[in-house]
């Protein structure tokens, strides 16, 4: 078995859609980034290369490539687990958190859970979905953007 970690963050902006765990919730104002913004899924990514010992999202994907830019995270999510793969790997379960005073994720989750779990090819119960306000403490407390950390277990095939 073989473990890996993520952490991503980006800071709110207006005039974006949030998208995040694949998913586009209702909000006045997105995440800036270069693809759609979805930090979930790039901690996600990030947990699973490194668990894979290969490298990072941001090797695979430059942010400075014109191929990435608006680019689904779910497409990027869905090239690392073929990645993985074909490393001879397979996904055990993953855990995330997303850290974030606004909005309330609560109603989202089932569908987040939906996708990443489709997008990974995982039997349902591997994907875990979890998110905590700041109590108004850090850049998240202060809105000025959402955090998301990733932990997941890989299988050697
Ligand atoms: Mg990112």
């Amino acid at each position: 078995m073989r473990i890996g970690q993520g952490y991503d963050a980006h800071r709110f902006a207006e005039g974006r859609r949030l998208v995040l765990g694949g998913v586009e919730i209702a909000h006045h104002r997105g995440l800036a980034a270069h693809s759609d913004g979805d930090v979930l899924i790039h901690a996600l990514c990030d947990a699973l290369l490194g668990a894979a010992g290969a490298g990072d999202i941001g090797r695979h994907f430059p942010d400075n490539s014109a191929e990435f830019e608006g680019i689904d995270s779910r497409v990027l999510l869905r090239r690392v687990i073929s990645r993985i793969e074909g490393l001879g790997f397979r996904v055990g379960n993953v855990d995330v958190t997303v850290v974030a005073q606004e909005p309330k994720l609560a109603p989202h989750m089932a569908q987040m859970q939906e996708r990443l779990t489709s997008d990974m090819r995982l039997e349902p119960g591997r994907v875990n979905i979890k998110a905590t306000t700041t109590e108004g403490m850090g850049f998240a407390g202060r809105r000025e953007g959402i955090a998301s950390y990733a932990v997941v277990l890989l299988e050697e095939r």
